[in-house]
């Protein structure tokens, strides 16, 4: 039995005043639910003041991103070492905002998949089609792809431990979210190619869905044989639909 999985990827989103008053309200809520293992990625200013206003819950700290390299001479970087050394447990790999914005490669990804879990850390790895390569039935030599570069860079077994975020390009922010079934598909086919590489893996890794999952239809999707859980952007904003979201998750079996 995989446990749910559900991270808050805040984005560039937040301020002292507005982190505190989030969480004020968050905090007691996820306390009451059991059966879900939660995480905040905040950006990294914030990742202090967030662990101050977690710490000593079930909710767990995690950071949008990370630098390839080790501690050292790379200006603006942030390593694996110091995100393991300020808290953190989990870290976003791949994010298609990355990806797409920031020039992330395949390869650069699987560098960071790799340099996280070195450092002991659970790497969130992003794979998504975008509205093109869906519309041109490349979903699945995309997501492909993507999945075989951390594979072939760390091994299927580096996944055990690991969270796969099926996270459309299309359904990202749009308010546009794929239906279960579109999702289950495409996360069976995930954990269809780890399995061809690694039965017992496919069996344990979580893959979560993200892409515009609100308290609305999150049960709907995490009900999916495939669907472990969530990665929760817009919605993570808000604290009764980010609850709601780990609660529908949670009473999944
Ligand atoms: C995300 O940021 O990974 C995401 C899925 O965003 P949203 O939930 O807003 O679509």
């Amino acid at each position: 039995m995989r446990v749910k999985f559900v991270a808050g990827n805040w984005k560039m989103n937040g301020n002292r005043a507005s982190n505190e008053a989030l969480l004020t309200d968050l905090v007691p809520l996820l306390a009451g639910i059991s059966g879900v293992e939660s995480v905040i990625c905040p950006p990294f200013v914030y990742l202090q003041q967030v662990l101050s206003l977690i710490g000593g819950t079930k909710t767990a700290l995690g950071a949008q991103d990370l630098c390839q390299f080790g501690n050292g001479a790379y200006t603006g970087g942030v390593s694996a070492a110091m995100l393991k050394d300020s808290g953190c447990s989990h870290v976003i790999v791949g994010h298609s905002e990355r990806r797409a914005l920031f020039g992330e490669t395949d390869a650069l990804v699987a560098e960071k998949f790799a340099v996280a879990r070195e450092a002991g850390l659970v790497p969130v790895l992003c794979v998504g089609e975008t509205l093109a390569e869906r519309e041109s039935g490349a979903t699945e030599k995309v997501v492909d792809r993507q999945l075989q570069a951390v594979m072939q860079r760390c091994g299927a077994a580096a996944l055990r431990d690991a969270v796969v975020a099926y996270e459309p390009v299309w359904a990202i922010g749009t308010g546009k979210t794929a239906t279960p079934e579109q999702a289950q598909a495409v996360h069976a086919f995930i954990r269809g190619r780890v399995a061809a590489a690694d039965a017992a893996v496919a069996a344990e890794v979580r893959i979560v869905y993200g892409g515009s999952v609100k308290a609305a239809n999150a049960e709907q999707l995490f009900a999916m044989a495939d669907i472990d859980g969530g990665l929760i952007g817009g919605a993570a904003l808000v604290a009764g639909e980010f609850a709601a979201i780990c609660r529908a998750a949670a009473q999944k079996h």
